[in-house]
């Protein structure tokens, strides 16, 4: 790309160039034009004044010497080489053909001598230029001086002719000097005027220059550069919009930047580019804002953990795992039960897990197996294939949940730069995933019964909706066994009330061991139990009831400083089997409970169609 310099000087000399030559050429051809005019006007004089001189000659009768005369004419004029008197053919006829030079030699002279016209011819050559004039002689009086005394023709008819041969080089030459003096001094015009142009243009195009780099800096988002010009003109006035436009821009940006970044925790990785900095802060800082507001509307902490990994997603992070910390079990759960990245001990003690131990972010980039129970840490510690990151969410002030991200070395510098934002997403949702989970403990411990530690009767309603759709879907039975303490109004009565609550906690422990892990044992109220026996082979409740019963029967229990041998009485049914509707069931099982009372106590009763008809 050329600069407007190069341009304009370039064009403001080839306009010079072209007039320079066009002045050459017009110089020239009117040089030659009038130098040629005047050869022939002087060869006319000559020619005139030969005529008359040499009529005059003949009148005095000095005809003779007519030599002289010519020679004092060419030696008086430098630049005529020859002059020559022709006879024509009257003349020869009456007064012999005359000296040798005056015989006509060429076709032209024959010509002016037979037509009677004027003959003019320019000889250009390298060496020399020459004018030849020829003009012919007629016999016309001239005032006094008759022609016709002498000679013998008539008016008007060709005595002969004039010859004269003009030298023009020396004019020419004189022409040639003086363009190659224009030529110099219009050279010398060329280089002091595209010197001015240099000269005057060079401060703008410097100017322009430094414009196009800052622009260009700008466009990389580096608004530092400022510019500076002294023309004192609208360049001047552009160049201080320009610095203050940049300044407030640069100031600008800085500020949004600066307040943008503190948004974000962690180290940014900044490219230097301002814009594009700050357009990737902001944008993230955009879709942080709607990340918690998506999440604030999440019902549940399943919900929130769906959410992490469509963060995952948007992050292009492929290798990753959510724990939650157990506190009750004292273990790490694996959300997505890939369980890829941890070793077992994690899932059973908690404390092996350092994010949950330390509290604080885990990184393994210095050291591979600064956790060493990553899968891929081993006991000689080696360097591992996978780095990984685990960053601890704290809920209720204790580590609650660790995002695990696992990467390659080649995708370190990728991880690196997500990571600031990705703290930033959870350090928002960390507050919403407490009051998550807060919520959930509350509704957790409003399906807990005080007294015992048991289910009530409220997680009943919650829950047999969704085991009886499931047991359906499974094909398998569910057994109720209503469980009543036999006469524990005496036990109150007897050991006081404080005693009988003992006797009821201590009961609803042994309910809870008696059964598998995966039963729901139920404060139905008072000193009524309920257990839910789920997945059991058809007819079997009554199995699992007297167990129960047994086991009851055979356990001292001390209350109120007394050793207590409680007994129960347990009415059994199962789900399908007596009814399809869970409530009927239910309602069997407490018929059948009726029926072990009625039949003196401690003791199991399965449910059967009789019991209906006995009016129980
Ligand atoms: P049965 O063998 O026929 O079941 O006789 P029972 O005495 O066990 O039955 P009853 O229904 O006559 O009495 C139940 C008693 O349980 C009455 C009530 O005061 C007592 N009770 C109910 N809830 C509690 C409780 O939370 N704590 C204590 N200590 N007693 C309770
Ligand atoms: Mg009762
Ligand atoms: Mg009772």
């Amino acid at each position: 790309m050329k600069s407007i310099k190069t341009r304009l000087v370039f064009r403001v000399l080839s306009i010079l160039f072209i007039l320079f030559i066009v002045t050459q050429i017009l110089e020239y051809t009117t040089f030659r034009v009038i130098n040629i005019n005047n050869a022939e006007s002087q060869s006319r004089v000559i020619a005139q004044l030969i005529q008359n001189t040499l009529t005059m000659l003949m009148e005095f009768g000095k005809i003779n010497e007519r030599h002289i005369f010519l020679e004092n004419i060419q030696s008086r004029n430098g630049n005529i080489k020859e002059i020559r008197v022709i006879r024509g053919e009257n003349v020869i006829k009456q007064y012999g053909p005359g000296f040798e030079d005056e015989k006509p030699k060429t076709p032209e002279e024959r010509k002016v001598l037979e037509t009677g016209i004027p003959y003019t011819r320019l000889d250009e050559t390298f060496e020399k230029v020459e004018y030849v004039y020829i003009q012919p002689y007629r016999a016309i009086p001239i005032g006094k001086i008759d022609c016709l005394k002498c000679h013998d023709v008539k008016a008007g008819d060709i005595l002969g002719a004039v010859y004269i041969r003009t030298d023009l080089t020396t004019t020419r030459n004189l022409a040639f000097s003086n363009l190659i003096q224009i030529t110099f001094i219009s050279l010398l015009t060329f280089i002091f005027t595209g010197f001015i142009i240099y000269r005057f243009f060079k401060p703008y195009t410097e100017f322009f220059s430094k414009l196009k780099t800052g622009l260009l800096q700008a466009r990389e988002g580096n608004f530092s550069s400022s510019v500076e010009i002294n023309t004192e003109d609208e360049a001047q006035e552009l160049a201080s919009v320009y610095n203050e436009t940049m300044k407030n821009l640069s100031r600008t940006l800085n500020d949004i930047e600066e307040k943008a970044s503190f948004l974000i925790s962690g180290n940014l990785k900044k490219t230097g580019n301002i814009l594009n900095d700050t357009t990737e802060i902001i944008e993230n800082l955009v879709d942080i804002y709607r990340f918690k507001r998506i999440v604030e509307k999440d019902s549940s902490k399943e919900d929130i953990y769906t959410r992490l990994r469509e963060l995952m997603r948007k992050m292009e992070i492929t290798k990753y795992s959510i724990y939650e910390v157990d506190y009750k079990n004292n273990r790490l759960i694996d959300i997505d039960e890939s369980a890829k990245w941890c070793k077992d001990p994690v899932f059973n003690d908690s404390d092996e897990c350092r994010v949950k131990r330390t509290g604080s972010e885990v990184i393994s980039e210095d050291f591979s197996c600064l956790c060493p129970n990553f899968i891929e840490c081993n006991d000689e510690g080696g360097k591992t294939e996978h780095y990984y990151i685990c960053i601890p969410i704290y809920v209720a002030g204790k580590v609650g949940i660790i995002l695990q991200l696992v990467y390659t070395e080649e995708e370190k510098e990728k991880i690196k730069a997500k990571l600031p934002y990705i703290e930033s997403y959870i350090k928002e949702v960390a507050p919403v995933l407490e009051a998550k989970t807060f919520m959930e403990r509350l509704k957790e411990q409003s399906y807990i019964d005080q007294l015992t530690g048991l289910y009530n009767r409220r997680f009943l309603e919650e829950i047999l909706p969704k085991l009886t759709k499931q047991v359906l879907r499974r094909n398998s039975t569910l057994g109720i066994l209503m469980i009543d303490i036999d006469n524990f109004k005496q036990i109150n009565d007897s050991y006081g009330h404080d005693a009988g609550d003992e006797v009821l906690s201590r009961i609803g422990e042994l309910l809870k061991r008696s059964v598998r892990e995966s039963d729901y044992v139920v404060r139905y109220g008072g000193e009524e139990f309920m257990v839910i026996l789920v997945d059991i082979q058809k007819n079997t409740s009554r199995d699992v009831a007297e167990k129960i019963r047994k086991i009851i029967e055979n356990t001292y229990i001390t209350a109120g400083g007394q050793e207590i041998t409680p007994t129960v009485s347990i009415g059994t049914a199962e789900f399908p089997e007596d009814s399809e509707d869970i409530y009927q069931v239910i309602k069997f099982a407490d018929i059948a409970l009726y029926r072990a009372k009625k039949d003196g106590k401690n003791r199991v009763v399965r449910f059967r169609k009789e019991l209906l008809k006995n009016g129980d």
